[in-house]
């Protein structure tokens, strides 16, 4: 329903008798137009960020760093992990004045594809090994890179890959935030490959379980590995009607407050049109929950996990 409509029925409502009112309050809520929680309206933590050579090469592109930053700065997002294809998007947002400007803090990631081809072969191929190693040594203007990711596994089993399994190793030996996008499965196996088996890795589960994995099985997994972040963009089954958090997942979220945070997923450049609109998506349905589960979901549990200061106003 419009919210002029919303306005309209209410001003109707309050010109009724008090008898009237009574029934009339009882009917609205049965059809669902009682007022709704206000949007969440602090700063977001936008923790799965792409800026890819299609959206700016360097030089051309319908999105070169004013217009992210833009989009960035009205949707109130304070702080971002940036990843792109190849590395040279996230070294130059890292790098010029202007985020800072705007107000943007950049947690640099090394994004194992220096090209689509990389996808599929990443986590057998050496060279990758020798680029992460590096990107690792050289850092960016806004620091060491904290992570590394978004990388993929369209077969779980290629967890066990030979590359797959040393960057886990380094991972968790640097104290290197992996972002996933992986199967349920593949979480299994890739915390099986760290040193500490799992105990110590900080992984943020992109989608988390996008593919298919129930809420008890998230659960679950959330329950093993106290490192685990579950990251919200696509996932399916998430929000219900009028965009509120469906119950199921709502009950996840509040078990466990300190584990979710949300993220854009600027992977094409259509992302990056609507980005405004994802992130005012989410302030809808965090609107929905308690003030302070909230704040950590938007903001605080990306921050924490990075050690980035609360922005000031
Ligand atoms: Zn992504």
């Amino acid at each position: 329903m419009a919210s002029t409509t919303r306005i309209q029925v209410l001003k109707r409502f309050l010109l009724l008798p008090l008898a009237c009112k009574a029934l009339t309050a009882i009917g609205l809520i049965a059809l669902g137009l009682q007022a709704h929680a206000a949007d969440y309206t602090g700063p977001l933590f936008d923790a799965h960020l792409h800026y890819n050579e299609e959206a700016w090469d360097g030089k051309t592109g319908p999105h070169p760093p004013a217009d992210v930053l833009a989009r960035m700065k009205a949707s109130g997002v304070r702080a971002i992990v940036a990843n792109s294809r190849p590395n040279t998007g996230s070294l130059t947002l890292a790098e010029l004045p202007q985020t800072r400007k705007a107000g943007v803090t950049v947690v640099p990631f090394v994004r194992l594809y220096r090209n689509r081809a990389d996808y599929s072969g990443w986590f057998a191929d050496e060279s990758i090994y020798t680029m992460v190693q590096a990107e690792l040594a050289r850092g960016t203007a806004a620091g060491p890179y904290r992570g590394i990711g978004e990388f993929h596994l369209y077969d779980s089993a290629n967890a066990d890959g030979p590359v797959a399994k040393k960057l886990m190793v380094l991972a968790e030996e640097r104290d290197l935030v992996v972002l996933a996008h992986v199967d349920d499965a593949a979480i299994d196996l890739l915390m099986a490959n760290t040193p500490s088996q799992g105990r110590k890795l900080r992984l943020i589960w992109a989608h988390t379980g996008i593919g298919g994995a129930s809420v008890e099985r998230v659960d679950a997994l959330m329950g093993r590995y106290p490192g685990l972040v579950g990251e919200l963009s696509y996932r399916p089954g998430l929000v219900c009607d009028d965009n509120q958090l469906c119950p199921a997942w709502r009950a996840l979220l509040l078990k466990y407050p300190a584990r979710f945070v949300v993220g854009s997923d600027t992977w094409v450049n259509q992302r990056w049109q609507h980005y405004e609109g994802l992130m005012q998506g989410y302030r809808q349905w965090l609107g929905g929950l308690p003030a302070d589960v909230a704040r950590r979901i938007a903001w605080d549990n990306g921050a924490a996990l990075f050690g980035v200061p609360a922005p000031r106003r």
